[in-house]
């Protein structure tokens, strides 16, 4: 475990060191402080959140980091090294009921969303420099680390008295309402609460986050996380149709949210509904119930028995919600076959991720295989990766 820790904590202070030159290009000054916020890779519990159900992500050894800086002509400056012309806007324009979208480039709606989902009115002016290692649209939440830094860093600036269930509601109002993604609040909760070698197990309803341990180093596995290189898009991509069919399902049968439906109703509900409607329930009725497996197994006989829940949660996912992609599934495949204890895409779907749980000594087998498949299939090459179980926002200077 050492080598790791001491590697991920160098990676962060490059990135640390990154925001910094960053903020000091932008305003000739040191920071106030800096603040950062990880990316997050869901264990299980997928398309649940929305649907006040349980999922059980943990928080990557990526993170997002904001250097700021306070200005007193009560204007909000956000620079990002994704892109090379910083936004800047009076704080004023930001205290509307309405987030002025149009107004600007669709990156700085994270930033500026969390500061407007916050509350603008007299409020000190700032300037944001963000940098990061999460990787982008692929299914590791890079947008609840810009959130959870963002927000992190303007509570303690501006003295606001939330924790951090508090902020990652403030992210999700951001992402919902400012960036205009209809999506649920697991991402944001990972990335506030995460915890070293732990998954949190979310009650979606409640917003209660419980660490879970995971135990995969004592027990010699490692999460290997492949990166297909497919984008996908929350706003405009099937993730809303997605929603309404689950909102449409609990309509029909009288429940406030699928949350409240059990495997046992499952008859009724393909009685009811139509055979696509009744698809979509039935993965998530049945994936909130291995979440709760999940714990269970995790508990009671530690991770290297949990291989099978993630397979079956991923064909759930490909069969029954329809989410997954060829890309995808090649992973999955190529993973299992090459002796991964189980594997599964993870995040909203449509590209993005596979995760795939592994002995130590096969991670490189596994890797190779997946990527000797893509290779085989015609696709872009994937990025495969470690991740370690890691630690929620944090401020770090
Ligand atoms: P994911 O969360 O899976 O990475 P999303 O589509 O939800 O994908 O969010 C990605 C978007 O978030 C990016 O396209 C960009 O607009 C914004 N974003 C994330 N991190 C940063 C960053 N460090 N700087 C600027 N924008 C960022
Ligand atoms: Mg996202």
């Amino acid at each position: 475990a050492a080598p790791t820790g001491s590697a991920t904590r160098a990676a962060s202070e490059a990135v640390v060191a990154t925001a910094r030159a960053l903020l000091f290009a932008l305003t000739g000054a040191e920071p106030d402080g800096v603040w950062s916020a990880p990316g997050r890779v869901n264990l299980i519990g997928e398309h649940t959140d929305y649907n006040d159900g349980y999922a059980m992500p943990f928080a990557i050894d990526h993170r997002t980091v904001a250097a700021v800086r306070r200005r007193e002509d009560g204007r909000m400056r956000v620079a990002s090294t994704f892109s090379p012309e910083p936004v800047e806007i009076d704080l004023a324009d930001l205290s509307g009921a309405e987030f002025p979208r149009d107004a600007m480039p669709e990156w700085a709606a994270y930033p500026l969303g969390v500061a407007w989902a916050l509350g603008t009115a007299g409020r000190e002016g700032v300037d944001i420099a963000l940098a990061s290692d999460v990787p982008v649209g692929a299914g590791l939440s890079s947008s609840a680390a810009i959130e959870g830094a963002t927000a992190s860093a303007l509570r303690d600036l501006w003295g606001l008295d939330l924790d951090a269930t508090a902020l990652a509601r403030i992210g999700r109002r951001a992402e919902n309402d400012a960036v205009g993604a209809p999506t649920g609040i697991m991402d944001q909760l990972a990335s506030m609460l995460g915890r070293r070698d732990a998954a949190i197990f979310i009650d979606c309803r409640s917003l209660e986050g419980t660490p879970v341990d995971l135990g995969f180093a004592a027990a010699g596995l490692e999460l290997l996380v492949i990166d297909t290189r497919v984008q996908h898009a929350h706003s405009t991509g099937g993730y809303g149709d997605r929603r309404a069919a689950c909102e449409r399902g609990a309509a029909a049968l009288g429940m406030p949210a699928l949350r409240d439906l059990s495997t046992a109703d499952l008859d009724r509900a393909r009685s009811i509904l139509d055979d696509v409607t009744f698809r979509r329930v039935r993965h998530v009725v049945t994936e909130d119930q291995r979440v709760l497996d999940t714990v269970h197994v995790l508990r009671a006989e530690g991770p290297l028995a949990i291989g099978d829940l993630l397979v079956a949660s991923h064909v759930s996912l490909r069969d029954d919600f329809e989410v997954s992609c060829p890309e995808l599934d090649t992973a999955v495949d190529a993973a299992l076959a090459a002796g991964a204890l189980g594997a599964r895409m993870t995040g909203g779907g449509f590209g993005g991720s596979a995760i795939a749980l592994v002995a130590r000594e096969k991670t490189d087998a596994v890797a190779d295989a997946v990527t000797r498949a893509f290779a085989d299939a015609g696709f872009t090459a994937p990025a495969v990766f470690t991740v370690q179980p890691s630690e929620g926002a944090r401020r770090d200077a």
